[in-house]
């Protein structure tokens, strides 16, 4: 039988501070799409954003994925509020070795949630580059930092491609049972 057509879309970002891997990231996740859903760069002309989709299957779930990236203003914090509009899951994206990152995820939380029904988005709080050994960030206070933010945590690397798959499966099932 025919797959069945997209159930639903999900416009997800990534936001976190300027080079914590939120491409990579992004980019590792739409390479590993099975090849008969080959996945999309999109790219906005006017604004500095990139787009990706991925078609995902999840048991009683067919979703595409509209993944948005920042492409650079991440490092003024000058991300127009288009950006954010019907935004229904974001990864916060720190650095394990980067300790700043980190201590501004709740600045970028903040920020979502000044521009978002804070009830209407799904969070992760995503530790990148865990293949690393040179952490600040110890696995429990960031467990404790997203428990305080009523998040999960995940640990992920691009470079290994550990957690890649399951960071975006965890976020795509929280925003369905929140539906
Ligand atoms: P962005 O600015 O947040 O989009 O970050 P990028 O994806 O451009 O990555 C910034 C730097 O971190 C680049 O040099 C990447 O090669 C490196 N990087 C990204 N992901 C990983 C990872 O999982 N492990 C390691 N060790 N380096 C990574
Ligand atoms: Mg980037």
């Amino acid at each position: 039988m025919e797959a069945a057509s997209c159930s639903y879309q999900f416009r997800i970002a990534l936001l976190g501070d300027a080079a914590v891997g939120k491409t990579s990231l992004l980019r590792r996740y739409v390479a590993g799409a099975p090849r008969a859903e080959e996945p999309e760069l999109e790219q906005e002309p006017t604004v500095g954003v990139e787009f990706y989709s991925r078609a995902l299957q999840l048991p009683g779930l067919r979703v595409k994925l509209q993944l948005w990236d920042t492409a650079g203003q991440e490092r003024f914090r000058s991300i127009t509020r288009s950006f954010y509009r019907n935004m229904v899951g974001v990864l916060l994206v720190f650095d394990v070795t980067n300790r700043d990152s980190f201590e501004h995820i709740q600045d970028w939380h903040q920020e979502v949630i000044s521009t978002q029904d804070p009830d209407k988005v799904i969070f992760l709080l995503v530790g990148h580059k865990s293949d690393l050994s040179t952490r600040c960030v110890s696995t429990q206070e960031a467990k404790e930092l997203a428990a305080s933010l009523g998040m999960a945590f995940m640990e992920t690397s691009a470079k290994n491609n550990s957690n890649v798959d399951l960071a975006f499966d965890t976020i795509t099932t929280a925003i369905q049972q929140a539906l």
